[in-house]
């Protein structure tokens, strides 16, 4: 079997053109410009190249994006006042603090003083409350691509085994919350998993959180299984240079699956997309619009 390559590149571009299409009638209909602001603190050189690339797709899709570079040793209280400045902010519907940050200010502090209705990244405790409790929430949004991807590609997940490897709070487990409010039966396996390809193999989703590179063999995967690739691992090539693999071996488990996210190409795109649906979700929620069908959980 060869599997289904699900392309998440062209998904995603499909998604903002959504978001672009809601931006317009926000504008038109309402007068209201969706706005996203985005705090970076410090030079993480990975962390620049998102906030950049987040930057640019938020102005492409027609929405106001804003962008505050802070110093790295920018004190706990300044940040702080900065994002309170942001929460008053009638002009941005959007918070995004982007991490990880300096090791003297405490992430879980700075994403909780976030505004609950303005954190388009799912992270503040009452999000990850209301996700658990099946209420209306803003949802981290590399599961809330996945979940875009699934839904596209099998219709209803109703009744389906998921295996989702990886319990981090930014993916692992709310993909676990998004697959169960599916009606999936939803197995979390991390590193103290006992027999991990035994519990891979009974699933019909696996979504893979790990962040080790091609750590999943094509033989732990159920034949026809749907494959979801959350990993991004950079590797050296043999021939020098690096290139960026997930965290399953692409070759032989697409030889088994019966559909996969390539990477790069699959998840990572839908991120993005998912942050500006997010950013749209918000504005119309704040001011009591429906949030966009298609676009939420
Ligand atoms: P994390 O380090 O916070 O969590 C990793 C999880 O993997 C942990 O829960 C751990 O228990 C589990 N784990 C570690 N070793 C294991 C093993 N041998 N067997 C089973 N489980 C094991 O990572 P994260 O933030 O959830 O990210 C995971 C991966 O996804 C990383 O490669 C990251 O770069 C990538 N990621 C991609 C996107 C995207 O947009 N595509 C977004 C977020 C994260």
């Amino acid at each position: 079997m060869s599997a289904t390559v699900i392309d998440g590149k062209a998904f995603a571009a499909k998604v903002r053109g959504q978001v672009a299409t809601h931006v317009t009638a926000l504008k038109n209909d309402h007068g209201i410009t969706p706005g996203l602001a985005v705090v970076l603190v410090g030079e993480d050189p990975a962390s620049q190249v998102y906030v950049r690339s987040k930057g640019k797709m938020t102005v492409e899709v027609g929405m106001k994006s804003v962008e505050h570079k802070l110093d790295a040793d920018t004190s706990e209280a300044d940040l702080l006042a900065l994002i309170q400045k942001l929460n008053d902010d009638a002009q941005i519907h959007g918070i995004l603090v982007q991490l990880p940050l300096p090791d003297h200010l405490d992430e879980d502090l700075v994403i909780n003083s976030i505004d609950p209705a303005k954190d388009v990244d799912g992270f503040h405790i009452s999000n990850v409350g209301l996700l658990g409790t099946g209420q209306d929430s803003m949802v981290p949004c590399t599961p809330l691509g996945c979940l875009m991807m699934l839904r596209d590609h099998h219709g209803s997940l109703s009744g389906m085994d998921a295996v989702v490897i990886g319990r981090s709070n930014i993916v692992g487990k709310p993909m676990a919350q998004l697959l169960l409010g599916d009606s999936c039966t939803v197995t979390i396996a991390h590193s103290r998993t006992k027999d991990l390809a035994e519990v891979v193999r009974r699933a019909d989703i696996v979504v893979a959180a790990v962040g080790r590179p091609q750590m999943v063999p094509g033989d732990w995967i159920k034949p026809g299984a749907t494959v979801i690739d959350v990993g991004i691992n950079r590797i050296d090539k043999p021939e020098g240079g690096t290139r960026l693999v997930g965290d399953v071996d692409y070759e032989s488990c697409a030889a088994v699956a019966g559909a996969i996210t390539p990477v790069p190409g699959g998840v990572g795109p839908m991120t993005i997309a998912c942050l500006l649906a997010n950013t749209v979700t918000a504005c119309c929620r704040a001011n009591g619009l429906p949030a966009p069908e298609g676009l939420t959980a």
